[in-house]
């Protein structure tokens, strides 16, 4: 794998984020974060963020961006619990099996989206309440023929010191309950969360970076959308993973630290 080390970001004017282990561990930031975006800004730069996290609506993300020092503005987050109202209400699907936390039902309920366990379809996104029972309804709603969508596909997480179940997890459950192998992903690196950020994100070649922690779902999603990429390390992807990877998770910039996105500037 070559990384080219003699590109720059000169060019870059708007600079898209992941949110968890890029810019933050939840509650923290990671370091340098707040002073490394201030400086991105006082360039001109603007500062857009995406995350397949789906606990919060895209407003409130954007409030706990602005509350962890880093003003942002709604228009400026884009979240899974966003992307999979617009997806729904896109289809003009209206009733959904939901399995999440309240920003993700409060996305579906602002595009009049409700919750019914006799749904033909079956959303997944994170939920630190999953039960045996809520795994029993998704599964028997998907017996009875129902689509399994997921707002992520990640396996688990690192908060703080530990790793915690991530959305796949939950998933996957619920596949071997119904007896099905087959589930769609609404959060990067999908069709549906890269139209929605071409749609609502100024995304132009040689003009946009998309910079996150994980090369299969930010490095992909970038690499997708034909824009610049960044991997920073410390979060979920380590420098041994880029050793084995090719084609469209091969990012443009490997950074050892969030500040040291300023050097290539
Ligand atoms: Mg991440």
């Amino acid at each position: 794998m070559v990384v080219e080390r003699k590109e720059n970001l000169k060019d870059v004017k708007n600079f898209i984020f992941d949110l968890d282990g890029t810019i933050w561990h939840w509650n923290k930031l990671v370091p340098d974060v707040q002073r490394t975006i201030r400086r991105l800004k006082s360039k001109g730069k603007n500062i857009f963020y995406v995350t397949n996290n789906s606990i919060l609506t895209r407003k409130e993300f954007a409030e706990k961006l602005t509350n962890l020092g880093l003003r942002t503005k709604t228009e400026n987050v884009i979240s899974s619990s966003y992307v999979a109202a617009q997806v729904f209400s896109k289809k003009n699907i209206d009733e959904v099996y939901t399995i999440g936390e309240k920003g993700l039902i409060d996305e579906l309920e602002k595009e009049h989206i409700s919750k019914s366990k006799d749904a033909d379809h079956v959303l997944v996104g994170m939920d630190r309440n999953f039960s045996y029972w809520k795994m029993a309804k998704a599964a028997e709603a998907i017996r009875y023929g129902a689509k399994l969508w997921t707002t992520a596909y990640g396996e688990n997480f690192r908060a703080g010191d530990r790793v915690l179940p991530g959305t796949a997890s939950l998933v996957e459950s619920i596949k071997i309950a119904a007896g099905v192998e087959e589930s769609e992903s609404i959060g990067k690196p999908s069709k549906y969360m890269i139209n929605i950020i071409k749609d609502e994100f100024p995304v132009y070649k040689g003009r946009t970076a998309f910079i996150g922690d994980n090369i299969h779902t930010d490095v992909v999603t970038g690499n997708k959308m034909g824009i610049k990429t960044g991997l920073v390390l410390g979060g979920t992807s380590s420098k041994d993973d880029l050793a084995n990877v090719e084609g469209v998770e091969v990012p443009n910039f490997v950074f050892k630290e969030f500040k040291r996105i300023l050097k290539v500037l």
